[in-house]
């Protein structure tokens, strides 16, 4: 089935000098259940911009958003994200930082810290419950950031430039642990997008490509990956 299905986006800026820039233009997209799929592009290239839409955290100047045949007014309920820079909160423990998203929606306290212990645990984190994002390295700290994804139990988890931040073992261990999550399939995600400007990156990962192009914002290709996952 269609997770979320996005027509007809376009996206322009009004600069503070009035000049009005196209960032996307014209984006028809599908994301399925069961596909991972890579949004790759340069810098500035619009892809942020793109997640951004599809996850409903900004409205597209003309087109819509649908998450399983609805059609989006604000946050998209279907989806998590994680982000380059980790956005943890500080003054939080690991466990703290999971459960955030959690007292968000009202879940009782009980049961917050039984799935975000399972989250926590689905990622590679056990036993740093009660650190503090600071005492933590950039791999751990982006684990952070997934467990605190994955414990919404989304249908989609969207990543944008997750492994950029970190060196290029700790994010090729990182890859991998994801992969692992979505071979398992306990975590009940359907599907992931996950920008990128890693072209190795998009290829290991994705069933799918799409190449977003600058100059005006097209989409100028959608490969299929037909290679095994590692
Ligand atoms: P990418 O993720 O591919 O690097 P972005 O989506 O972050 O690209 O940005 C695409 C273009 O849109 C850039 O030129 C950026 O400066 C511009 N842009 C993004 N958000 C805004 C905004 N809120 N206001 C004005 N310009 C923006
Ligand atoms: P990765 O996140 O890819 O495993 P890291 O360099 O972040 O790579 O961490 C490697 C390992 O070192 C982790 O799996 C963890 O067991 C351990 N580790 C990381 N940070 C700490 C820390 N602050 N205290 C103790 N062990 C740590």
């Amino acid at each position: 089935g269609t997770v979320i299905e996005a027509s007809h986006i376009s996206q322009s800026f009004t600069s503070e000098k009035g000049n009005e820039t196209t960032v996307l233009d014209d984006i028809s997209f599908d994301l399925h259940e069961g596909e991972i799929v890579a949004i790759l592009g340069r810098s500035g290239a619009g892809k942020s911009t793109f997640l951004r839409i599809l996850a409903g955290l900004i409205p597209p100047s003309t087109g819509q958003v649908s998450y399983r045949d609805k059609e989006l007014n604000g946050p998209n309920p279907g989806v998590a994200l994680v982000f380059q820079t980790f956005a943890l909160m500080p003054w939080l423990s690991v466990k703290d930082n999971v459960e955030l998203g959690l007292e968000a929606r009202g879940i009782p306290r009980a049961q917050r810290e039984k799935m975000a212990l399972e989250a926590i645990d689905a990622i590679g984190l056990d036993g740093f419950e009660s650190a503090y994002p600071k005492e933590l390295s950039g791999g751990m700290k982006q684990r952070i950031g997934i467990a605190r994804a994955l414990v919404l139990q989304p249908d989609a988890l969207f990543m944008d430039e997750p492994f950029s931040a970190l060196d290029v073992l700790t994010a090729e261990n990182l890859r991998q642990e994801v992969l692992k999550l979505w071979n398992d399939n306990q975590s009940g995600i359907k599907s992931i997008l996950i920008v990128t400007h890693n072209i190795e990156e998009a290829v290991q990962m994705a069933d799918r490509v799409v190449v977003l192009g600058s100059h005006p914002g097209h989409l100028i290709a959608q490969v299929p990956v037909d290679l095994p996952r590692p």
